[in-house]
């Protein structure tokens, strides 16, 4: 299969093509064009012709188009699933029921909402101000590998439903499911030039697309050290950053102890623990430590590791086989820290002969694990659990704090006073009390400190997606 980039609603084929990888089988699954400046610039120029006939579109008449694209997108779930099994090996039980779906819901939030954009009035006994939200223009969505069709939509729906137009830049290491994104974009009658695709390297595509004077707004999601790099060669634009996380998981002693274990174990499992909202540092009360620590241990050995095709598969592959060299050189640096492993390590799962060769490692549980460590401050990403002791509620704050990161945390006690310290006191975009990640698309979802800045959802995506402009009205 070949796979070109998407420029003014046509296909263009690259000068250089790369492969993308099945991580389950090896088995390479399309060549794909590899894009830089020249097909950067012909994309950016296709979205900034495109946009003033797209953003005077009477909202109603672009929230049809939106629709309809969710709706092909809800119509070929189980295909487009298992094209993004294939390319990224995130599991059929995630992609198939929750992942494709929400990328659906995705489109169908938005453009119900591009029809009700409303402002602010201000009136004073001289002036009446009000704010109009314009579309900003053509704006640079670039995504990273983990959930890269949820991802892709979550930032084409807003962007396109507010009236902007985009070139959309997917990971190298898993651009396919974004492909078929903009055929169906096309299908649904988005016009030519909307939505346009550059596949390629960050360096090569991503670096010109970001420094590009005619875009105006950056959606990114990444790592913390490329959402650097990109801010300094931008230049004035505006942003949203959604970078890594690093999420303390606190539970202290009067919690639920049967859910929080269960929400524990999704929350750095699933998704094979490539989740940037990952519950990695699981600070657990000291009174209850002993008990929650082998309870998590034995469960965590239970968790199927197979193939991502598989229904029953919980943790597949890792990304690439850099990626998974990276992982495991956290599992070995573990014990040289000083941390217990209590599962998993470096020996290789059993696995079905299909996914003999992927990038596989055992779900892997450190018990004693200092907050200082390696292994607790840095993005893992991967299925790597960090369990941490600690004394108090000034103690649980103290160690959810002491992190580069701020993306998200979560709480569980039974005690309502706590909950709420504990939920202001953390220094994270968002925290989740007696509960695991769950979505709703009216949220802020976004991070502090090295985790990003700006928020995306409902009303927030006005922040990047939209340019709020006073009017003042001499009375
Ligand atoms: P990455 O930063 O390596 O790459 C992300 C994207 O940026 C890719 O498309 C890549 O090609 C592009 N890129 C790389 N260099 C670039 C440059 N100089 N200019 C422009 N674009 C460039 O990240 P990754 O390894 O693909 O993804 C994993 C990271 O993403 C993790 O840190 C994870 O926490 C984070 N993430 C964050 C969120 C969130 O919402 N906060 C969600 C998912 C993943």
């Amino acid at each position: 299969m070949q796979i070109d980039h998407l420029i003014n609603g046509k296909p263009v084929a690259g000068r250089d093509y790369f492969q993308t990888v099945n991580p389950a089988t090896q088995e390479v699954l399309a060549e794909v064009a590899s894009g830089g400046e020249a097909e950067v610039n012909a994309a950016v120029a296709a979205a900034k012709e495109a946009f003033p006939k797209w953003a005077g579109l009477p909202a109603p008449e672009r929230a049809k188009l939106i629709r309809k694209l969710g709706d092909l997108i809800a119509k070929n779930v189980p295909e487009i699933a298992e094209t993004e099994t294939n390319d990224c090996g995130q599991v059929i039980a995630q992609t198939g029921k929750q992942l494709v779906p929400r990328a659906a819901d995705n489109f169908y939030y938005f453009a119900e909402m591009c029809t009700r954009v409303d402002g602010h009035t201000y009136p004073t006994p001289t002036h009446l101000n009000y704010t109009l939200f314009h579309p900003v223009g053509v704006c640079a969505l670039i995504s990273p590998w983990n959930v890269p069709f949820m991802t892709a939509t979550w930032k084409v729906a807003p962007c396109l439903a507010f009236g902007n137009t985009a070139v959309l830049k997917m990971s190298e290491l898993s651009p396919l499911t974004a492909a078929r994104l903009g055929e169906l974009a096309l299908e649904a009658g988005i016009p030519a030039g909307v939505l346009n695709l550059v596949h390629g390297y960050g360096k090569e595509a991503g670096e010109p697309l970001v420094a590009h004077p005619d875009v105006r707004a950056i959606s990114f999601t990444g790592s913390t050290a490329t959402g650097n790099r990109i801010v300094k060669s931008a230049g004035l634009k505006k942003f949203s950053m959604e970078l890594g996380g690093k999420s303390p998981f606190v539970i202290f002693d009067d919690a639920d102890l049967d859910r929080a274990l269960d929400a524990a174990i999704f929350m750095i499992f699933s998704n094979n623990g490539e989740r940037c909202t990952a519950g990695s540092r699981i600070l657990v009360q000291q009174s209850i430590y002993a008990d929650f620590a082998a309870k998590f241990a034995e469960r965590a050995k239970r968790i199927t590791v197979g193939d991502p095709l598989d229904e029953k598969t919980i943790v597949g592959p890792m990304i690439s086989q850099a990626h998974l060299a990276k992982v495991r050189s956290y599992i070995e640096l573990g014990p040289k820290e000083g941390a217990t492993l209590l599962c998993g390590g470096l020996g290789a799962p059993e696995l079905p002969d299909r996914v003999k060769k992927g990038n596989y490692v055992l779900p892997t549980v450190f018990a004693d694990v200092d907050n200082r460590m390696k292994i607790a401050q840095d993005e893992i990403f991967g299925p790597v659990a960090c369990l941490i002791p600690f004394k108090d509620e000034a103690d649980a704050i103290r160690l959810a704090n002491d992190i580069a990161y701020g993306l998200s945390s979560y709480v569980w006690t039974e005690n309502i006073g706590r909950a709420h310290r504990v939920a202001a006191a953390v220094e994270a975009g968002m925290c989740f009390v007696n509960s695991q990640n769950v979505r709703d698309l009216r949220q802020p979802f976004g991070g502090t400190k090295a985790s990003g800045t700006g928020r995306e959802g409902g009303t927030w995506s006005y922040e990047v997606f939209c340019e709020p402009k006073n009017v003042a009205v001499s009375l």
